[in-house]
């Protein structure tokens, strides 16, 4: 249902004129009324539309308003429906226990008092007026969060398309020179089919070229998506000849062995091994590893330790727990700790243990390209798209953090707004696309001359605020000065037209604010000044004066 739509009442009541005459009180309320003649009729209205409340005459032929009262909350659509109890008969209590029993919120008696019956109604249309809002809200957020996901989902799949299309790149060149060979060779066979020794000396080379072929669709088939190499001066292709590097963190030169021959039956599986914490992180820093098996039992720590480690110095690298030690509780704590898989030794063999380096490393991928597309949205969603500048909503947070950080330590902060001068005649005589590419190179600008604890927004359309934390006033004037003056110098080519503009500014400081010194105020301040700039004739520094 749409916010705009305007709550229902319901009134039920068996005599016509009873009912007329409660429409008549209930006039110009912000309501629809609806009437019904008798209860079954009130139950199909109640579940044809949603009712803000229903005012029921208890006393009706065929079925009493108690009775579709009790009705209505045996429905699960009607059940929450509040009921308020219209009657003429006596005030005894126990008719309004009863009332209260079938779920009535309300109960009252005829001769009706206009005032009660209006402010009554009128609470349960505010409420029913909230609860629509809320449940609007509520859509709209469910609504923002579904976009998110799906631009979420969105970024994972281009970069997944990339390397799907790298993958097919690097697969066909691969297999094009094998394909070359075997086809010529077939071609010659055909020719020379007659001839018994040509044959069979043709035959060897067809069949190498179809295990060249064979070979290298095994390696598509194990190949990591993330190791490309140059192809050519543009292009990165996937490496298709990619190896395996694992370091081995493990000190028993039995299970170092096993591993070793597990791995000797893949071609591109390469082992390096350590036997302590100790030594792991100077093999790491020495060579790029892919993934690290890692036993809990070392002799100068823990698995877990090292983990730890790695996570301290932020190396990213996938880990797959191995231990002699089948115990559910340590594979729980190596994963907490980050690994990526637990393997007990006990269970290893040599497809094993390729399926899980293989599942590691691909596991690792996916979240580190979810990591980066989630890093990419949070970067959208602050940044302005035109100009690359902080947008305006991210400008609300950063300026509550440094009033924050103003009022505590008692620095200065000082703001400035920028206004570029009849920007629309710009559009009016070079076009938008110009206009944009003003307001690129003006935003270019900005950014060369700011300092790095400066922050820079784009406000509107042709408007920037620049938030100066731990400067004062004189510090801030110069600064507009400078952005004033070099704005004016300089010279915007676009299409062989040289544009020259001007920005009016206008400048606030936190010190001079009244008692309440809060963000808005800043911008207030430094927007009357501006507009101070704007009036005495643009292209001019305004400082805002209480
Ligand atoms: P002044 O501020 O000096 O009073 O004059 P103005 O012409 O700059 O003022 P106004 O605020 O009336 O107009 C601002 C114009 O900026 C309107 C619009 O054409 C232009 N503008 C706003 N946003 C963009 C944008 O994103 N791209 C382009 N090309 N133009 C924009
Ligand atoms: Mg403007
Ligand atoms: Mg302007």
């Amino acid at each position: 249902m749409s916010s705009t739509a305007l709550p229902k009442i319901l009134i039920v009541d068996d005599m016509p004129a009873n009912l007329t005459a409660l429409k008549a009180l209930l006039e110009n309320l912000e309501a629809v009324i609806i009437q019904a003649g008798s209860g079954n009729e009130a139950l199909s209205l109640t579940l044809e539309h949603e009712f803000a409340v229903v005012l029921m005459d208890v006393q009706m032929p065929e079925m009493d308003g108690f009775e579709t009262a009790e009705l209505m909350r045996m429905n699960q659509t009607t059940r929450h429906v509040p009921i308020i109890f219209v009657t003429a008969i006596s005030k005894e209590q126990q008719h309004i226990f009863k009332g209260y029993e079938a779920g009535a919120v309300d109960y009252i008696f005829k001769p009706l008092d206009p005032h009660i019956i209006r402010n009554k109604v009128l609470i349960f249309i505010e409420l029913f007026n909230h609860k629509q809002t809320i449940e609007q809200k509520r859509l709209e957020l469910k609504e923002a969060n579904q976009t998110i996901l799906e631009q979420q989902k969105a970024l994972v799949e281009e970069e997944r398309l990339k390397v799907m299309l790298q993958l097919a790149g690097a697969a066909a060149h691969e297999l094009s020179q094998p394909l070359m060979v075997l086809l010529a060779n077939l071609e010659m066979l055909e020719l020379e089919k007659e001839d018994h020794s040509r044959v069979m000396a043709l035959l060897p080379k067809v069949q190498n070229a179809g295990e060249s072929i064979a070979k290298t669709v095994k390696k598509i088939q194990n190949v990591r998506y993330d190791v490309t190499i140059s192809h050519d001066a543009k292009t990165r292709i996937i490496d298709l000849n990619q190896d395996i590097h694992i370091l081995l963190v493990d000190a028993s030169d039995g299970a170092y062995k096993i591993i070793k021959a597990y791995c000797s039956k893949y071609d591109h599986l390469n082992l390096d091994r350590v036997a302590t914490v100790k030594n792991a992180l100077p093999a790491l820093q020495k060579k790029a590893f892919d993934i690290i098996l890692l036993e809990y039992d070392l002799p100068d720590g823990t698995g877990i330790e090292l983990l730890e480690k790695l996570n301290n110095e932020k190396i990213n690298i996938p880990v797959v727990a191995i231990t002699g030690k089948g115990d559910e509780e340590i594979a729980s704590r190596f994963i907490q700790a980050g690994a990526i898989d637990y393997l007990p030794k006990t269970k290893i063999n040599s497809k094993r243990l390729f399926e899980a380096i293989s599942t590691a490393i691909e596991k690792f991928k996916l979240k580190k390209e979810m990591n980066q597309s989630i890093k990419k949205m949070a970067e959208k969603s602050i940044t302005d798209q035109l100009t690359g500048l902080y947008n305006r909503n991210y400008m609300d947070g950063v300026l509550t953090r440094e009033i924050d950080r103003a009022k505590r330590y008692e620095n200065s902060l000082c703001c400035l707004i920028m206004d570029l001068d009849h920007f629309k005649n710009i559009n009016d005589t070079y076009g938008h696309l110009c206009g944009d590419f003003i307001l690129q190179k003006f935003s270019a600008l900005l950014l060369s001359l700011k300092r790095k604890s400066d922050y820079i927004f784009r406000y509107g359309g042709e408007e920037f605020i620049c938030l100066i934390p731990q400067t004062d006033l004189k510090g801030a004037l110069q600064f507009a000065e400078r952005i004033r003056s070099q704005c004016q110098e300089k010279e915007f080519v676009y299409q062989k037209n040289t544009i020259h503009i001007t920005v009016s500014i206008g400048v606030s400081s936190f010190d001079d604010m009244e008692k309440k010194r809060q963000g808005a105020a800043l911008i207030d301040n430094a927007d009357k000044a501006l507009y101070e700039a704007k009036t005495e004739g643009r292209n001019c520094v305004k400082v805002f004066a209480r």
